[in-house]
């Protein structure tokens, strides 16, 4: 096994850890069939990064509607993956002590993770503007009641799925769970993220800086990788599979 050394590394530091607090981005979906945004096949090639602007949704949100039928809401029918599962695992042991995601797939949950602060939000759920009602699109008659409304409440109003679009504000609550749990940490792990989002990227710093030991797991690298304690790169299915092994 490749990296062997450096994830036995890891396992030590887990098994000794009162608080381990994990980062997910895009790499850990990506093997669920959800390829990066940010990718060449990802959904900003084909939609453009404006498709979350959030005053051309305001303008356009038919244009976001269009998006949102052929992609968006088709990730929750999509299954976590060993890295998701791994992460639950490692919660249920008391090792983990909180997943914050940059991601809006709802992978986490789906997989058994209680403690996830979700700092863009989460595709699940859609709240009208107007009237604040909320559509859990994991409720069939919500999801078909959306759809063939073209996304429009039963007042009328415009629904915007609850996901932080550009030019929005991070939800406060899961912002400052996520920020104390990273200062609370023993060991932070930074996943599938190739930390260049701000203020997502902050994160393994104050955990850094609080006294936690920072491990960077990722294929490739990372603008934080000569800060890590610990940088791995690897094919997170893999990792996921091996660290499994040991706990
Ligand atoms: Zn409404």
């Amino acid at each position: 096994m490749e990296n062997l050394e450096e994830i036995l590394t890891l396992v030590s530091w887990l098994k000794n850890s009162k608080f381990t607090t994990v980062l997910t981005g895009a790499g850990v979906s990506v093997p669920s069939g959800i390829p990066d945004f940010r990718s060449k096949n990802g959904v900003y090639s084909k939609w453009g990064q404006e498709i979350f602007d959030i005053d051309l949704f305001h303008q356009n949100p038919d244009r976001f509607y269009e998006f949102a039928k052929q992609e968006l809401i088709k990730m929750l029918d999509v299954e976590p993956n060993e890295i998701h599962y791994l992460l639950a695992y490692l919660e249920k042991l008391n090792i983990v002590k909180g997943v914050i995601t940059q991601n809006i797939d709802n992978l986490h949950k789906k997989a058994g993770s209680q403690k996830v602060a979700e700092i863009h939000g989460n595709v699940r759920t859609w709240s009208c503007l107007k009237c604040g009602k909320r559509y859990d699109l994991f409720n069939s008659q919500h999801k078909e009641f959306l759809i063939d409304r073209n996304f429009r409440c039963e007042c009328g109003g415009v629904t915007k799925p609850d996901i932080v679009f550009f030019g929005e504000m991070l939800p406060l609550n899961e912002y400052s769970k996520a920020e104390n749990w990273a200062k609370e940490s023993d060991v932070f792990i930074a996943m599938g993220t190739s930390l260049v989002v701000y203020p997502a990227a902050q994160l393994p710093i104050y955990a850094k800086h609080s006294g936690a030991k920072l491990c960077i797991v990722n294929k490739n690298e990372t603008a934080l990788d000569d800060y890590a304690d610990l940088a791995i790169h690897i094919d997170l299915i893999d990792f996921a599979k091996e660290v499994k092994r040991y706990f």
